[in-house]
Order: C-alpha cells, then sequence, then structure tokens
C-alpha cells in the first residue's frame, strides 16, 4: 500500500480510521491537516471499496465526528 497523502491539501499527517464491527481493520483515512476524509485504497475488492467511499462521505458530511 502507498503512503496515504490527503487528495484536497497533500498533507501526509491522516489518521486511519476503524468501524468496529465493519472492518476489522483501517477503512478510510481523514487528514489531521484539513480534516477531510478520503477512501482507502481497496483496489479489486469492490464491496469493500464501496463501504470505506461511503464511510468517508459520510465523515466529510458530518455524520461520523470524532469522540
Ligand atoms: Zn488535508
Amino acid at each position: 500500500m502507498s503512503d496515504p497523502r490527503c487528495p484536497e491539501c497533500g498533507s501526509d499527517i491522516v489518521c486511519g480510521w476503524e468501524i468496529p464491527g465493519v472492518y476489522d481493520g483501517i477503512l478510510f483515512w481523514v487528514c489531521m491537516a484539513c480534516d477531510t476524509a478520503y477512501p482507502r485504497d481497496f483496489e479489486d475488492w469492490k464491496t469493500r471499496q464501496a463501504q470505506s467511499n461511503n464511510y468517508a462521505n459520510d465523515y466529510n458530511d458530518g455524520k461520523l465526528r470524532r469522540e
């Protein structure tokens, strides 16, 4: 896996998010510099990629917040 980099601002200071009960591992990334979420690259794992995209969108829509 290549280094995650924020597509918005280019920062490499990003935090991996796990969603317990959804995926045991990093599902998507959140940039610590600009607070933008973006999906992890799951390549050919299409169902997982769709989840990653959806959760990143939810974060950006304000439906997921860090506690
Ligand atoms: Zn950023």
